[in-house]
Parts: C-alpha cells; sequence; structure tokens
C-alpha cells in the first residue's frame, strides 16, 4: 500500500507551557487528535486527499478551542468575518473565501468555490450570497459568541491595535490560559495525491476589510503533486508578502531542497528577516511530514500509514 500522510495545526504564537493549565492542555492535544483522526480515517479508507483534509478541519471549525468557525475572534465592528482556502495538487484547482460571516464551516465555502463555480477567490457579501444559493449551512451570530473572544477584543477594540490570537503583548493577563489558532491541515492519499486547507478568523479587531494568508492561494495555502502541500500560521501580512507557501513548493522543484529543509528557509530564514511570526506545516509527494515554526509555539500533529503520530503544542 502507498504511503499515505495527515498534518495539521491549529495556530502559532505564544504558546509556552507557563500560561497553561492542565485541562486547557488536555484539551488541545484531544482537539487536535480528534480532527487528526478524522482526516486519517479518510486516508486509511482510501479517500481522497480533499476529503481528508475537509474532514480535518470541519472538526476544528466547529471546536471552539481554535481561531476558525465557530470560535473565530472578534473584528474592530465586534462581528466575526472568515476566511478559507482549500487546494487540490493534482489538478492545481482552488477555492477560496474571505470575509465572509455566519458560515458555520467556511471549508465549505471554499470547496464549493473550487468545484462549483467559475472562480477562485470570493469575498463578502458575494460569497455570502453564493454560500445560500449553494445550500451552505448558516449559522446565527450567537453560534459564534463566546465570552472569551469577546473579553479579547473589548480590550483592544478602542485601540488601533490588532492582535495575532496567540501572540498577546497587552492581552497576557486576560488570555493567560485561553490561546486559540487558525487551523489547517495537509494530506498525501493512497493515490498519490496532495490537498492543503487552512480556515481562520483572521486577527483580532481587524478592520477595513483586512484580508490574511490564509485564504491567499500561495501565502497561506498551496499544494502541488510535484512538490509538495503547505498551510501556514502567523502574522499574515509578512506571509503575503514573502509569497510563503508557493516559495516552499519552488525552493523543492527548483533548487532540489527536500521538504524539511525549504520549510527552514523561508520560516527561519526568509520570514524572520521581515519579522513574520509563525509557521506551518507541510506533506511532500514521498508522504513526509514537516512541522516548522519560529514563534513560541505552534499546535500541530501529523500522522502516517508508517506509524509515524505526533501531538505537539510548544517548542
Ligand atoms: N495567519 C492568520 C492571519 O493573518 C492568523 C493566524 O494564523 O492565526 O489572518
Amino acid at each position: 500500500m502507498p504511503k499515505f500522510t495527515l498534518a495539521i495545526h491549529g495556530g502559532a504564537g505564544t504558546i509556552v507551557k507557563e500560561d497553561m493549565t492542565p485541562e486547557l492542555e488536555e484539551a488541545y492535544q484531544q482537539g487536535l487528535q480528534e480532527a487528526m483522526y478524522a482526516g486519517y480515517a479518510v486516508l486509511e479508507k482510501g479517500g481522497s486527499a480533499i476529503n481528508a483534509i475537509k474532514a480535518t478541519i470541519v472538526t476544528l471549525e466547529d471546536n471552539m478551542l481554535f481561531n476558525a468557525g465557530r470560535g473565530a475572534v472578534f473584528t474592530k465592528r465586534g462581528v466575526q468575518e472568515m476566511d478559507a482556502a482549500i487546494m487540490n495538487g493534482k489538478t492545481l484547482e482552488a477555492g477560496a473565501v474571505t470575509g465572509v460571516r455566519n458560515v458555520r464551516n467556511p471549508i465549505e465555502l471554499a470547496t464549493e468555490v473550487m468545484l462549483n463555480s467559475n472562480h477562485v477567490f470570493l469575498s463578502g457579501k458575494g460569497a455570502n450570497d453564493f454560500a445560500i444559493k449553494q445550500g451552505i449551512k448558516l449559522e446565527p451570530d450567537e453560534y459564534f459568541f463566546s465570552q472569551f473572544r469577546y473579553d479579547q477584543w473589548k480590550a483592544i477594540r478602542d485601540s488601533d491595535t490588532y492582535s495575532l490570537d496567540h501572540t498577546h503583548q497587552r492581552l497576557e493577563e486576560l488570555m493567560r490560559d485561553k490561546k486559540f489558532g487558525t487551523v489547517g491541515a495537509v494530506a498525501l492519499d493512497q493515490n498519490g495525491n496532495i490537498a492543503a486547507a487552512t480556515s481562520t478568523g483572521g486577527m483580532t479587531n481587524k478592520k477595513y476589510g483586512r484580508i490574511g494568508d490564509s485564504p491567499v492561494i500561495g501565502a497561506g495555502t498551496y499544494a502541488n503533486n510535484k512538490t509538495c502541500g503547505i498551510s501556514c500560521t502567523g502574522h499574515g501580512e509578512m506571509f503575503i508578502r514573502a509569497v510563503a507557501a508557493y516559495d516552499v513548493s519552488c525552493l523543492m522543484e527548483y533548487k532540489g531542497l527536500s521538504l524539511q529543509q525549504a520549510m527552514e528557509v523561508v520560516v527561519h530564514e526568509k520570514l524572520m528577516a521581515i519579522g513574520g511570526e509563525g509557521g506551518m506545516i507541510g506533506v511532500d509527494k514521498e508522504g513526509n511530514a514537516a512541522l516548522v515554526f519560529n514563534s513560541q509555539g505552534m499546535y500541530r500533529g501529523f500522522k502516517d500509514s508508517d506509524g509515524g503520530e505526533v501531538i505537539a503544542l510548544y517548542k
């Protein structure tokens, strides 16, 4: 049987053991594991990489712990505006949405854009109209409300500050035992096909329709059967400027670097040089997984058919 692999992340940032309670640590590990197993089960049954990563992301979007779907952060206007993207490494087809509201699983909508529209990237009201037309599940505002997200936003809403979900300069105290993150998944299936996906609420207190790297193909999300699949998390502006996900693929394709080497160049050299805090997960066409970050921690994991399995939070 050909090797298959699934890698996931639940966000990167100031994730340190001292700030965690044992209960919260356990909740994160469980949340990651549940999502990882959901995707892995699809691969095990011979399912596609696309269906595997969707199963993983939907599980994470439904989990209040992560900054995606239900747990999305508040914008400056006090609402949730979510971004998501998915890419098929076999065909280079991709679908992405930004600034969508009340969509239960933005990754379902991104997939719908990929499969059933003539477009790649839909935004705001148009994307929401498309969701309604395609019968994508919507939820009322209350579904997305949580007191901790509200408090997190309230602490900075009157300022011009916006913050990465788990890097809380002035929010350190408030967020002591509440850290959450953007989510991503990458898989190689039994047919040798790679797919990658990312879903997020973006950054707390974002305004002016700010869009991060997550839904931008090539920046936060990329997949190509020739090289690898990548999903990023971190300070999106820098990941866009570095064209981070695509750069990993380019370093592999044009320079012959391994997945691990290419990710290290992008995360530790190129992103660091412009102050880009965060990390990324990747899977290559041989089924190797890599989890690389320059922040204090990254919720992450992978599972492969050779018996490899990791769930980790800290450095
Ligand atoms: N990369 C995301 C963004 O900039 C944030 C994150 O990864 O938590 O929107």
